[in-house]
């Protein structure tokens, strides 16, 4: 790191020296980077907006619902006894947000996170709708209550409830699956208190983090930016002041004559302005940055108007400011995108490649043979089955082994496996004595829906051996 002085360590943008809350006024953003954001803002959006309302056979596409223990994703349920994949997904989650850090540091916090997203791409443009830039901002809060703080103040305040209220319904489609969400606004909201209570208290929640807990969220609260530390070295792409070419910096460059002594950061404080969370870029990678990219633009646009390079503040690692190199992909960090890449195909093809139905044999407890009339032996086994269809299933079992000339009777009624449900039976294999060579005989069953073979089971057939 450049050897600044460190005693802006000492405090944080936020907080004032008495310990109160330093409310930030961020300089409306401009610039390409900025735009960029915008579109990406606007396609993320209609993501979240749409998906809840898309189903698949009559399903949705995607469904949390914890108290119910159902998880749809992609169109396909997964079950409890999922959980080996519930559990590399969160491990692939895990590791995948090490190495992306690791390599792009918190490119995450500033594109896709839905607290940058909503609060610096929704509420705060809302914001400046209503209440103007920064300075008329500033202006504003300072204003008595009079009537034009009250009516913005008014209208801001409906327009961000109804938005969280907005979002708090849809996180509820998430949840419950917008069918149900639907039934709840046309039965009414007093025949569902239990559900619309706590759904006004999130919007409430969302409410009180776009209207006033704001970058508190990803300084105090958000523990993956707390582990930035750990996470981040010196070869981490971040949001990056090119201190090597912008110290010394100097505002009377110009009229001082002296511009080959020193640095191209003029020393505008547009950096600073913009920032949400009230930082100053050019004291290094810091806790509270949540690489939101508005610096760039400022910086750059100061930089065209003073005729020199864009890029002063860019995406960068340190190692490359320090070696004045450009921004590029070393082999490290193509190795861990490789690797991110490897774990994505992995947690893809488990998920894709995952069964319908999942069967489950094991020999009768307390069986071994039985000796039938016809020269035949008989082992008895019990079924469990787990179909994560939406369909009823009748199922069938066939010996795979066609050497093994056996048959197989289920006991009782013929197996149907009711939708989204378990069931289970049991089955008798009989085969011939004359073909059982050993006491224990490796076999498979093949589980059959009409003439499709849906899944194929190993076990063991016990005979008196030879
Ligand atoms: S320092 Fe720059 S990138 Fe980081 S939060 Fe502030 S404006 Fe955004
Ligand atoms: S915007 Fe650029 S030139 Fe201005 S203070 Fe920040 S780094 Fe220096």
């Amino acid at each position: 790191m450049s050897e600044m002085n460190d005693a802006f360590r000492d405090s944080i943008g936020t907080v004032t020296s008495e310990g109160k809350r330093n409310w930030i006024f961020p300089k409306h953003p401009k610039g390409k980077f900025y735009n960029a954001r915008t579109i990406v803002t606007v396609l993320y959006l209609i993501v979240f907006f749409t998906l809840p309302w898309v189903k698949v056979n009559g399903e949705p596409l995607f469904l949390f619902n914890i108290l119910e223990q159902k998880f749809i994703l992609f169109g396909q349920i997964f079950w409890p006894q999922d959980f080996f994949i519930f559990g590399f997904t969160m491990l692939t989650f895990l590791v995948f947000i090490v190495l992306f850090t690791v390599v792009f540091g918190r490119v995450f916090c500033g594109w896709v996170c839905p607290q940058t997203i909503f609060m610096e791409m929704v509420f705060r443009k809302i914001e400046y709708w209503i209440e103007g830039d920064a300075d008329k901002q500033r202006a504003l809060s300072k204003m008595p209550w009079n009537q034009e703080k009250i009516a913005k103040r008014s209208i801001k305040f409906i327009v961000f409830f109804s938005l969280s209220f907005i979002i708090a319904n849809y996180f509820l489609a998430y949840l419950v699956g917008m069918d149900r969400v639907m039934l709840y606004v046309r039965e009414g909201i007093f025949l569902h208190l239990s559900v619309f209570i706590p759904l006004v208290m999130f919007a409430g929640v969302f409410f009180f983090v776009f209207w006033w807990f704001r970058e508190q969220a990803c300084i105090i609260v958000c523990p993956y930016g707390r582990l930035q530390g750990v996470m981040l070295d010196t070869n981490s792409i971040v949001v990056a002041y090119d201190y090597v070419r912008g110290e010394p910096r100097s505002k009377f460059k110009k009229h001082r004559g002296e511009e080959e002594q020193v640095g191209d950061c003029v020393d505008c404080f547009e950096c600073v302005k913009v920032c949400p969370t009230g930082i100053d870029i050019r004291n290094g990678t810091q806790l509270e940055c949540v690489n939101c990219t508005a610096c760039i633009d400022a910086c750059d646009a100061i930089m065209t108007k003073f005729n020199r390079p864009i890029g002063l503040i860019k995406y960068a690692s340190e190692s490359n400011i320090a070696k004045g190199e450009k921004t590029k992909f070393t082999i490290r960090t193509k190795a861990y995108t490789a690797v991110l890449v490897l774990l994505l195909v992995i947690l893809g093809v488990l998920l894709f490649s995952r069964k319908d139905i999942q069967t489950n044999v094991m020999r009768a407890q307390g069986m071994l043979y039985q000796e039938q009339p016809n020269n035949q032996i008989s082992n008895i086994y019990n079924i469990t089955m787990v179909n994560k269809t939406r369909k009823d299933i009748p199922i069938t079992l066939k010996l795979e082994d066609p050497e093994i000339k056996g048959t197989v009777k289920v006991m009782g009624k013929s197996l149907v496996l009711p939708k989204e449900a378990m069931g289970n039976g049991i089955f008798i294999i009989y085969i011939d004595r004359d073909k059982l060579k050993k006491r224990n005989n490796k076999i498979r069953i093949g589980v059959y829906s009409g003439n499709e073979k849906i899944d194929v089971v190993k076990t063991t057939f016990l005979a008196p051996g030879s």
